[in-house]
């Protein structure tokens, strides 16, 4: 298990979101590059950092205890806050927003916020594409109200069809089939095609590769894609280790027991998923390869943490205080000038670099303590 850092610590040393950065001479609408060419086009939005799981590779139990001290109320981005922030983003570039967490659903009158984004307009005055990703836990009370209020695409994370192994994953005793009834109620409320997310640990979930396919084939035939997850190394407290890492081209090795596949063209810039689809059934599956082949060359996302930090890189060890300007009294002009200015001098690209050290050494890349997923969001 390796060295475990309060997520306080971190949060203590956050950076000013170059407050007084020199007004931007880029146009609304005009691609913003960073130093390494890469447009700002995707924001996720974490709008809690508390969860009703305890996933080993996300919240381990023994870290996130009754003693976890999670963000006050009034540390929290309000819907009015999140919203204006989008609204800038928009103007920036930004064409897709997803709202994650911890888990988004337990944030109070979700649906309110997802309207308020939904009103949103690009430059050209195209809506954006508005997505959750849950743990699904609450997706059947939840799924119709949202997508009436304007959400477009759900994600659903679920690490096992073996209802043990399931309750053994989110180490909360939550059973399977209340999330596969989430993903029903998604589809019945016209998400089709739902996306899943498999996190896949070897050795804890790996057999569950080739029973989750096929049982999800089975229930909901085309109208789910499932996607299988290298397990990373974020955070500092999930005990990562490169030999817990499945390799994407063994999971399709796995899948080819199922029966062939075809590979599938991207079809979006900055595609995390390398699409393939069985020959059979047509049934899609994606793999993110996030640590054996990364994809920070075109990574073109920008995260918001609860409490409204800006977080370039899901590595990154310290975030820019948007908040601190929106409620210093800042207009959009300077809190769009401080994004441009913050875009334009970001160089990360923490898993190509890891990947190019492997077998991995942390402190090669300088500080082993960075943000925790469940506080910015997957
Ligand atoms: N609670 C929601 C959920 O689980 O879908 C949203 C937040 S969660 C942090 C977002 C995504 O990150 C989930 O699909 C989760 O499986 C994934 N994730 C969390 N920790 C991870 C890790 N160490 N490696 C790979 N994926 C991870
Ligand atoms: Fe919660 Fe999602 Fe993290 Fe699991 S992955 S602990 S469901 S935030
Ligand atoms: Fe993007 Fe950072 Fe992940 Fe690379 S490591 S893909 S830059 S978030």
């Amino acid at each position: 298990m390796g060295k475990t850092f309060a997520i306080t610590d971190l949060r203590r040393g956050l950076a000013p979101a170059g407050v007084g950065a020199p007004a931007s001479d880029l146009r609304p609408g005009q691609d913003r590059l960073d130093a390494m060419a890469r447009p700002l086009r995707d924001l996720r939005i974490s709008v809690t950092d508390r969860c009703n799981f305890r996933c080993s590779y996300c919240m381990p139990k023994e870290v996130f205890d009754s003693q976890h001290v999670f963000l006050p109320q009034s540390s929290l981005l309000s819907f009015e806050e999140i919203t204006r922030l989008a609204r800038v983003f928009a103007q920036a570039g930004v064409r897709k927003l997803r709202l994650t967490g911890g888990e988004p659903l337990l944030r109070k009158n979700l649906e309110r916020l997802v309207e308020m984004l939904a009103a949103l307009r690009t430059p050209a005055g195209g809506p954006l594409d508005l997505t959750l990703t849950s743990n699904g836990s609450l997706l059947a009370r939840k799924a119709a109200v949202l997508k009436a209020a304007g959400l477009r695409r759900v994600t659903v994370s679920l690490d096992a069809i073996d209802d043990s192994v399931f309750r053994h994953m989110n180490d909360v005793d939550f059973a399977v089939e209340d999330v596969l009834a989430g993903i029903a109620a998604a589809i019945a409320a016209g998400f089709a095609p739902v996306k899943v997310n498999m996190v896949v640990k070897k050795g804890t979930n790996d057999d569950q590769i080739v029973p989750l396919a096929r049982a999800l084939h089975a229930r909901f035939g085309n109208a789910v894609v499932l996607r299988f997850i290298e397990f990373m190394d974020v955070g500092s407290t999930n005990g990562w280790r490169l030999d817990d890492v499945l390799p994407s081209r063994d999971v399709l090795a796995r899948l080819r027991e199922i029966g062939p596949l075809t590979a599938l063209p991207a079809t979006v810039d900055g595609e995390t998923a390398r699409r393939w689809r069985f020959d059979a059934n047509g049934q899609e599956i994606g793999l993110v390869s996030s640590v054996t082949e990364a994809f920070c060359g075109s990574c073109n996302r920008a995260r918001l943490s609860t409490d409204g930090q800006l977080y370039l890189c899901l590595f990154a060890s310290h975030g820019h205080d948007l908040r601190a300007l929106v409620r210093g009294g800042a207009d959009d002009a300077a809190i769009a000038a401080s994004i441009d200015h913050l875009w334009a001098g970001r160089d990360d690209r923490y898993s190509a670099l890891r990947t190019a050290a492997t077998p991995f050494d942390a402190k090669a890349h300088g500080d082993e303590r960075r943000v925790e997923m469940h506080y910015i969001g997957g």
